[in-house]
């Protein structure tokens, strides 16, 4: 079923209702993965009154920094970026949490797979959005038998469209397996991340997680809880990681902006830890939470406020 999406959406350099933002099926970015996209989230504060958008400029830089790997040209400097999704925002006026998306692509219908002269678009749209891996519960993982696209084949630190064909045949197969969330190795065989997120284990309080040079995406919310948890006290060690130090983990955590912070029960069948959300994961989660909802004073500069139109009840 598809998600329900708001009315609005940013599309050839202007607001206009979602279902008249369509594209041709001879797109170049549909038939090549010729696109690059950022997943932002949007949280309501607790009289809906504002919307606290989490690391927007930082989406933004990214976003403009993955246009840059497909060599994008685009009238938009990060600013640009950071005004256009705080304006569809507030048109929408959402009456709760929401994920944003803008995107890159090229829009030609042309056919030979090439990065240049062949024009770029920038479009946003946005939806609803509650929880993507349940975090009621730890989660199931398994070490996926597909390897994570290298760098050197394409740019993993970069959200690049066609790259997601990767992420879903691990997420298939960890479905197929009755597991919630695959996480790949790369092709040196270190472990590299999740199929929508990163991956943080923690040993003898320590916490642990793959450099970039382990084909992972510059994820944000990884640099957040980095942030968050050398400013808690809490070690953190950036570092290659090996199969089964996985299974001999204390405790393990996917993170991203959609995922959010979510516990690992088992990789491979194997419970990590006690098999229950562990201290430093339940620590970091928290202040993830509180961070969000803007209850972090020494984080308030990572929300971008954008405020929501009321509508005047009838009386
Ligand atoms: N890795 C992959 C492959 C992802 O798709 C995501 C989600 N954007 C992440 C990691 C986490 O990144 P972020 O914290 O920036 O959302």
């Amino acid at each position: 079923m598809d998600a329900k999406i708001f009315d609005y959406a940013f599309f050839q350099g202007e607001i206009v209702p979602f279902s008249e933002a369509n594209v041709s099926i001879g797109t170049h970015a549909l038939q090549y993965g010729t696109g690059a996209f950022a997943g932002v989230r949007g949280y309501l504060d607790a009289d809906g009154s504002t919307i606290n958008i989490v690391r927007l400029p930082d989406h933004a830089e990214r976003l403009l920094n993955s246009a840059k790997l497909l060599r994008a040209e685009l009238p938009y400097a990060k600013d640009d970026v950071v005004r256009i999704i705080s304006e569809l925002t507030a048109k929408n006026a959402p009456s709760g949490d929401v994920y944003i998306r803008p995107f890159i692509y090229k829009p030609a219908v042309q056919l030979t797979p090439r990065l240049r002269g062949i024009g770029d678009e920038f479009a946003v749209y946005m939806m609803p959005m509650g929880d993507y891996l349940s975090l009621e519960r730890g989660q199931k993982a398994v070490v996926s038998s597909w390897v994570r696209i290298p760098d050197a084949a394409i740019p993993s630190r970069g959200k690049l469209t066609g790259a997601y064909v990767n992420s879903a045949l691990a997420k298939d197969e960890a479905a197929e397996n009755g597991a919630d969330e695959a996480i790949m190795m790369n092709t040196a065989g270190k472990i590299a991340e999740g199929t929508g997120c990163n991956l943080f284990i923690v040993r003898h309080d320590k916490l642990i997680t793959a450099p970039f040079s382990s084909d992972i995406l510059e994820g944000m919310t990884r640099r957040s809880i980095i942030k968050m948890a050398k400013a808690a006290g809490i070690e953190v060690e950036v570092r290659e990681i090996d199969r089964t130090e996985l299974y001999i983990a204390d405790q393990a955590f996917f993170c991203g902006t959609g995922v959010r912070v979510a516990w690992i029960e088992s990789i491979d069948g194997r419970p990590i830890g006690t098999g229950t959300v562990g201290p430093v994961t339940d620590q970091l989660r928290t202040l993830y939470f509180d961070m969000v909802r803007g209850k972090l004073p020494q984080y308030a500069h990572w929300l971008t406020q954008v405020k929501i139109p009321q509508v005047a009840m009838a009386g």
